[in-house]
């Protein structure tokens, strides 16, 4: 995040104070917030995330430690780097803030260079978690969803599916002869095979609803929310399509490839107990394999 998009939450009951930090805050090119106490900070921490919050110890309504507290036992998506800043300067002050859950403690009157400085050290801790979320979430090599955030995502999906009575559609591809690719022209070969693959399916979804996920080595998942059969096929062929119209290239030359689908649509709400995500997934493997028995290069769909 830039640094000039990040908002800064402050919360302080004094009100020069107030003035003077936000001027500061600005100055040093962050966006800030104000709250009087915690009571108001916690409301605002409701509506949207702080990636950085200030605050006071002393407050009136609910002082700087219980809004600690508070923060972590009810930790968001997002972490919240929070700085305490207060007029207590004695060690076990500060061991009782950094117990009650804050990142930091600075003392009364700051110094403009260590406060910049330490909102740099946030800033880097902060980074790191948006690089961690980032390896939780995606496939490294294809940058698709992984497969960890298919079984959670896909099963929510399959959730609202069933609650709102919606069509949900998935396909299961598989790279056709991939082992001859490596064979033939190298496992570096192979791997821009596959980042080429999710980057013609990613140009070929619509970006809004649909989402790719590596399921295994040279297998994805393609998740059509709402999307009824006619669609799905629709998507699957084109997909097809996009990838055995143009060959791939690689270092060294070009290589044709092909893949072959199994398509699944769910809409009967009636088979409820039977459409666990395992079932989903094992149709639509199943018919993964009649495309690959029945020449490969093809779409096999069904309805559960
Ligand atoms: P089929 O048409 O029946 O699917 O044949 P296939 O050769 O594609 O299937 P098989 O399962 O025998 O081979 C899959 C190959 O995918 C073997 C494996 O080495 C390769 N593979 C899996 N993950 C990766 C990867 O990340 N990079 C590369 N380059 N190859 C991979
Ligand atoms: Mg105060
Ligand atoms: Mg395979
Ligand atoms: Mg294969």
């Amino acid at each position: 995040m830039r640094q000039s998009d990040m908002k800064i939450l402050v919360v302080e009951d004094d009100l020069l104070f107030q003035a003077i930090l936000k001027d500061v805050l600005e100055r040093l090119g962050y966006k800030v917030v104000l709250a009087g106490n915690g009571r108001k900070a916690l409301e605002l921490c409701q509506l949207e995330h702080f990636p950085i919050i200030i605050t006071d110890w002393m407050m009136p309504e609910m002082d700087g430690l219980e809004f600690c507290r508070t923060m972590r036992a009810n930790p968001s998506e997002h972490y919240s780097f929070i700085l305490l800043l207060t007029s207590y300067d004695k060690k076990d002050e500060l061991i009782a803030g950094l117990g009650a859950g804050a990142d930091e403690y600075l003392v009364k009157p700051f110094h403009e260079v260590e406060l910049a400085a330490r909102l740099k050290a946030a800033r880097r801790i902060l980074d790191l978690e948006t690089a961690l979320k980032q390896l939780a979430l995606y496939d490294q090599l294809t940058g698709a969803y992984n497969r960890g955030y298919l079984d959670r995502q896909l099963s929510k999906e399959i959730q609202r599916s069933w609650r709102y009575g919606h069509p949900l559609s998935i396909i299961m591809c598989d790279i056709d002869h991939f082992k001859a690719v490596n064979d033939v022209h190298g496992h570096q070969a192979g791997d821009q095979v596959l980042k080429e693959f999710v980057s013609r399916i990613n140009r070929t979804i619509r970006f809004e609803n649909d989402w790719v996920a590596r399921y295994g080595g040279e297998e994805f998942i393609i998740v059509l929310p709402e999307t009824a059969p006619a669609g799905c096929l629709i998507v699957a062929e084109r997909i097809r399509n996009v990838i055995a119209g143009s060959a791939v290239t690689v270092p060294g030359g070009t290589v044709p490839v092909t893949v072959s689908f199994g398509a699944i649509t769910i809409e009967n709400t009636s088979r409820i107990e039977e459409m666990t995500m395992d079932a989903i997934l094992g149709k639509a493997d199943e018919c993964l394999y009649r495309a690959k028995e029945t020449g490969r290069n093809r779409v096999v769909a069904v309805q559960f």
